[in-house]
């Protein structure tokens, strides 16, 4: 149809172009007929074209070329034909007929192209008319058996989920089994966790080893511009599964469409609202004996409305957590399955050295890494490689082209040092893993330390150590050059945040006791936390940020002395770090052992006790 129209549109142009071309623009006088006809009488006309109506000639005087050819209307009558007989004056008749096809296409032309353009227009509505039919329909692909391959050997290190889930896949796969006793499998289940720990991998798992349809679909797909059709797509997504059960049905970040009711600027009737209340009553409109199991996945389970929650919706939660140590290492194992590694590849200490990675870090690591071999030509990955992966994904890219002063470096190194310095010498500190001043990222020096294992509760001495470290930096600026500079920015706003959270979360000041003061500037945008207000008086407020300072200057304190009674180990380190610009954690110690500093109980000597310090995933000390 489309090309239709333009092939018409076309053939209209071209002949419209023809017909320009082919008329003379110039050469024809327009005269009225009864100067013709005296023109004739005064024989100054040589001869004439009759065409329909129209009466063109030539002058017989044609010295004056410009007015050579006249034109003109009217009729080609008998009188007039006797006298040009009369006058000796030539003339003839052309076919009125000639060219008629090109004329009426002309003159048709536009009321044609009004027409096609109207019909075109007609069925373009009629297309969007059924596009707009279609907005109701559900967006969820389905995958069968068929297409599914993923099985529960693709996900690695979060067994406990994986056993929760597997009664799922007994139930889908026999579920007389299940009825026939009376019993009754949850509807709905919801997995929970951080992002990239497996959750859709997760999902699609149970789905390829139930060995039944699996529609997939996102909580974003449900939400349009008009209201109603998020609903509408719910209602369909179900029918549709009902006619294929049993299968599951898989919402993914169910808290675009899930968030509490009620929340958010505008209140009221939203579209999400209606689409929501859809899916509460679609989920309470069948019976889990039908053989449908709804799914869902979020990382905000906190944003949810509270009534999807409720027992006979998604009554079961499995948590999705980031992986420890030895869940790393089976995620490793998996994706490292058809990578050729060199035999000094040790996953178990890769896996020990990224805490806090999810399963999507540490598949891209295994990338990077493959990535980086590939660049030397290698034809199996090395130790280095992830080395150097792991260093890119903690710590951003090395930056060696940067130019920077030797002043500016001889800060740097100072800073790193100090950090590093007070790390070794703090009890309850992760060890140092790596200090550089290397610019990398948006930091001119790095010192990274690495938990032993990982943490899932902070002690008071461990985050108190951790203020220590990170005020290490400045405290060395301050003692070596008299002088504060600006590199330490993020270390005082990471200093700052940890000890208001000790102050009003945690509960570790005597001051103020053991009271939590809400969650501070977390605010979940349209979430229930913008109605939040203060909730302590004044002098409270006073309270906390006294603590908050003491807390930081009372550390700043203690680092300043520390680095100041082994002031020769901090020269020492730097001018290391100067020469070498990198300094591994074992020539770090070696270093302070054989210099001998005081205040000595370092973390070799007294192993950290099992609630150790930072579970946070950045455990690395940046500086801008
Ligand atoms: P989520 O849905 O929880 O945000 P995904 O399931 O999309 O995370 O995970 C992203 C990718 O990370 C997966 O495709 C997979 O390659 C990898 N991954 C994450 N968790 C695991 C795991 N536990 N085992 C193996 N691979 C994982
Ligand atoms: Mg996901
Ligand atoms: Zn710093």
């Amino acid at each position: 149809m489309k090309n239709l129209v333009l092939w018409l549109v076309i053939f209209v142009a071209i002949i419209a172009l023809y017909q320009l071309v082919n008329t003379p623009r110039t050469g024809y006088e327009e005269i009225p007929y009864s100067e013709f006809l005296t023109n004739v009488e005064t024989g100054e006309v040589k001869d004439v074209v009759f065409k329909g109506e129209e009466i063109k000639g030539e002058y017989a005087d044609s010295s004056d070329s410009e007015t050579k050819s006249f034109k003109t209307i009217g009729p080609a009558s008998e009188q007039l034909l006797t006298t040009l007989e009369e006058k000796g004056i030539t003339f003839k008749f052309d076919s009125d007929k000639e060219g008629s096809l090109t004329s009426i296409l002309l003159n048709w032309a536009p009321l044609l192209l009004l027409v096609v353009i109207m019909v075109f227009f007609m069925r373009q509505l009629q297309a969007g008319g059924n596009k707009a039919m279609s907005f109701g329909k559900n967006k969820a692909r389905m995958l069968n058996e068929n297409q599914n391959k993923t099985t529960f050997k693709d996900v690695a290190g979060v067994d406990e989920a994986k056993e929760e889930v597997q009664e799922i896949v007994e139930f889908l796969r026999s579920p007389k089994k299940f009825t026939k006793l009376g019993g009754r499998i949850p509807k709905g289940i919801l997995l929970v966790g951080p992002p990239g720990t497996g959750k859709t991998l997760l999902a699609k798992a149970i789905a390829g080893e139930a060995g039944v349809p699996f529609f997939i679909i996102s909580g974003s797909d449900f939400v349009e511009m008009f209201v109603g059709v998020g609903a509408s797509r719910v209602r369909d997504l179900f029918a549709q599964a009902k006619r294929h059960a049993p299968c599951i049905i898989f919402v993914d970040e169910l808290d675009a469409v899930g968030r509490h009711r009620g929340a958010g600027l505008g209140g009221g009737h939203d579209e999400r609202e209606q689409t929501l209340n859809q899916l509460l009553v679609e989920m309470d409109g069948f019976e889990s004996n039908e053989g449908i199991i709804v799914m869902a996945a979020t990382n905000r389970p906190d944003v949810l409305d509270p009534a999807l929650l409720r027992p006979g919706r998604f009554d079961r939660q499995v948590v999705v957590p980031r992986p420890d140590v030895r869940g790393r290492e089976e995620i490793l194992k998996v994706h490292s399955r058809n990578t050729p590694m060199e035999d000094d590849v040790e996953l178990s200490v890769i896996a020990r050295s990224t805490p806090g990675f999810s399963g999507a870090d540490l598949e891209n690591l295994v990338n990077e890494s493959a990535l980086h071999a590939a660049r030397f030509s290698r034809m199996k990955i090395t130790m280095d490689d992830f080395e150097y992966a792991k260093d890119k994904v903690i710590m951003g890219v090395e930056r060696k082209s940067m130019i920077i002063s030797d002043s500016e470096k001889k800060i740097t190194a100072y800073h790193e040092a100090g950090h590093a310095l007070v790390a070794k010498l703090t009890p309850g500190t992760d060890p140092i893993h790596k200090v550089t001043i290397i610019p990398r990222g948006m930091a001119l020096g790095v010192t990274q330390q690495l938990p032993i294992e990982d943490r899932y509760t902070l002690s008071r001495t461990n985050l108190n150590g951790t203020i220590m470290v990170l005020l290490g930096g400045r405290a060395a600026e301050e003692i070596v050059f008299g002088e504060r500079t600006s590199g330490a920015g993020n270390d005082l706003e990471r200093v700052t945040e940890i000890a208001r959270r000790m102050v009003c979360e945690w509960g570790m000041s005597e001051k103020v006791g053991p009271i939590t003061f809400g969650k501070g500037d977390e605010q979940v945008f349209l979430g229930k936390e913008m109605s939040q207000t203060k909730k302590y008086s004044e002098e409270t407020a006073m309270d906390i940020d006294s603590e908050i300072k003491s807390i930081v200057t009372g550390n700043y304190e203690k680092a300043k002395h520390l680095l100041e009674e082994n002031i020769d180990i901090l020269h020492m380190v730097a001018e290391v770090l100067l020469d070498k610009e990198v300094i591994d954690g074992k020539e770090l110690e070696e270093i302070i052992k054989n210099n001998k500093p005081t205040n000595y109980p370092s973390p070799w000597d007294n192993p950290i006790s099992p609630e150790g310090s930072m579970a946070f995933r950045d455990n690395n000390i940046k500086d801008t």
